[in-house]
């Protein structure tokens, strides 16, 4: 029977509502954000069949209650969409969470010692993987020789990856076992570091990794199976309901639409396909899948590289390092093929997303794309340049006249900025992680993290957008504060703009009835604490359909 308060509310209701078959879920109580310009804070909403139904008020949402709906008091905390990290690498945090993680390793003796703890138990001849150093956190940032780590673990190959991914450090046992020598000459594309008298250090740069990494047994498919559950289950933790892979191969990508089929992904998985011509002639031929199996997996991009990383100096620079004159950095592959697969691609109607950090990498991609898009005139190709970290001046309007989007990492520029001037000179920095700059033409900013390279945390790319300092509010003020995003652009940035690189913003990326009912509920409200308490926040729930995939503990 109805109480007379809730009938009076259905006399006001539009005529439609009422009619309208129950809601599995109603929220109330809430601060939403819904990033949806229409309606842009509510206090509640309403889910059905896994999409939003209704945004509003506690009053109005309540008359979709039904006998099976569940009412949900969010307690006054604060909701916003489901984040969407726009680069990151889903297998690799798998791996990560899987191998010796040396993220945050203060010298080469810590890195040598979390090694060394791991090995225990391992048996002798087994490969040891293990991924983050970063020597520009150590007392000596020069690269790493292999000799310490050899003796300290000499029974066991070892390679260890640098935090960019674009370096790795092989022991004495991993370089006999690939069989590189002081004759052992540098692939196209890559660098193996050496003594004066030729012999490897143990440090391979870019394309010169392979020559280890082709010695690593490769992982069984229930490996990679397992790495990919855990590390969906990762992000979620954090408040991500999916991420835009930043290139796999045909075999991965193959297992993760065998499991999303089977409905073992439980997130918005949109993968790239990494540069391999087999892999790009297949997805080719098959078609641009968008939304497959009830929306969990699309695969409609094609991944290159242009350059290296900034931290290894393999960034491709117009101008040499200021900090290593002799060097402008490594093309990874040639421009004519990034625009032969640009030409290509939007025939099929393909995405093309390049990686590209430095000046020169990010001007031979939009010349690449430029050509390409002459010879084949499509509107909406939403190309995409991963990083484009280092921009010169004159490159800046060319994102959108051209109409590219600079997929960008607001987190490299917190973790870079103590280092990048010594690489760069002052100038170059005036072009260096700005955001600001490419949002003044007009055109969107997708956010991401590039994990493993970074923690997974979305929130540490929001602040680092906002503030421009570290997570120890440094410098003060902000890193050239004057690009700054404001508090809206990084929420967009982390939801609506990766869903418009993802074209999916008919469907994902606000909360706005017809869209997927994924959203975050946090303990605090990101978009008016202080900035020093951003990263403090906590993910209480991430919901992915309407359903919960995460809670820190049990919701009434
Ligand atoms: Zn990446």
């Amino acid at each position: 029977m109805l109480r007379p308060a809730f009938f009076a509310v259905l006399l006001t209701l539009p005529a439609g509502a009422q009619s309208a078959r129950p809601a599995d879920l109603i929220v109330t109580n809430a601060r939403i954000y819904t990033v949806d310009d229409s309606r842009p804070v509510v206090t509640a909403m309403a889910i059905r069949d896994g999409r939003i139904a209704f945004t509003g008020s506690a009053r109005e949402a309540i008359a979709l209650k039904g006998t099976a709906t569940r009412v949900l008091d969010a307690g006054g905390r604060t909701i916003i969409p489901g984040m969407v990290d726009a680069h990151a690498h889903l297998l690799g945090l798998g791996q990560s969470l899987r191998s010796v993680a040396l993220y945050g390793a203060k010298s080469y003796d810590e890195v040598i010692a979390r090694v060394v703890a791991r090995a225990k138990g391992i048996p002798a001849g087994q490969w040891i993987l293990g991924r983050g150093w970063d020597q520009n956190q150590w007392g000596d940032t020069r690269f790493p020789t292999n000799e310490a780590l050899s003796r300290a673990l000499p029974n066991n190959p070892v390679y260890l990856t640098r935090v960019d991914g674009h370096a790795g450090l092989a022991n004495a046992a991993a370089l006999r076992a690939a069989n590189v020598t002081a004759a052992t000459k540098d692939p196209s594309g890559g660098r193996i570091e050496r003594t004066p008298s030729s012999e490897p250090t143990g440090v391979f740069i870019d394309n010169a990794k392979g020559l280890v990494e082709q010695s690593i047994p490769s992982e069984t498919r229930e490996e990679a199976r397992a790495e990919i559950r855990a590390a969906i289950a990762e992000s979620q933790r954090w408040g991500l309901v999916g991420l835009h892979d930043a290139g796999e191969s045909r075999p991965v990508i193959d297992l993760m639409e065998e499991m999303a089929k089977a409905g073992e992904i439980p997130f918005r998985l949109y993968v790239m396909i990494g540069d391999d011509s087999a892999a790009v002639a297949h997805y080719l031929a098959r078609g641009p899948q968008s939304g497959l199996y009830d929306n969990h997996l699309w695969i409609r991009t094609i991944k290159l590289y242009a350059d290296g990383a900034l931290g290894s100096r393999g960034a491709a620079l117009l101008e040499p390092y200021t900090d290593d004159p002799a060097n402008t950095g490594l093309l990874v592959s040639a421009p004519a093929h990034i625009q032969a697969v640009a030409t290509r691609a939007p025939r099929a109607g393909f995405q093309v997303a390049t990686h590209a950090i430095g000046d020169r990498g990010n001007r031979l991609v939009l010349d690449a794309y430029e050509a390409a898009l002459k010879t084949v005139p499509v509107a909406d190709h939403r190309f995409r340049v991963e990083h484009a970290q280092i921009l010169n001046h004159d490159d800046i309007p060319r994102f959108a006249a051209l109409g590219v989007i600079p997929s960008m990492q607001a987190v490299h520029q917190t973790s870079d900025m103590y280092w990048a001037g010594a690489r760069l000179g002052q100038g170059r920095l005036l072009g260096a992680y700005a955001w600001r700059s490419l949002l003044e033409t007009g055109i969107v900013v997708p956010n991401g993290s590039d994990f493993p390279v970074e923690a997974v945390n979305p929130l540490l790319s929001f602040h680092s957008a906002v503030a421009r300092q570290d997570a120890e509010n440094w410098p003060s003020g902000g890193w050239m504060s004057e690009q700054r995003m404001t508090r809206d652009e990084a929420l967009k940035s982390m939801t609506i703009w990766p869903a418009f690189a993802g074209f999916q913003e008919a469907t994902m990326g606000s909360l706005s009835p017809g869209k997927l009912a994924d959203f975050v509920i946090l303990d605090r409200d990101i978009m008016t604490v202080a900035e020093r308490d951003i990263l403090g926040t906590a993910v209480i729930a991430t919901y992915i359909g309407g359903k919960p995939v995460y809670e820190r503990a049990a919701l009434p």
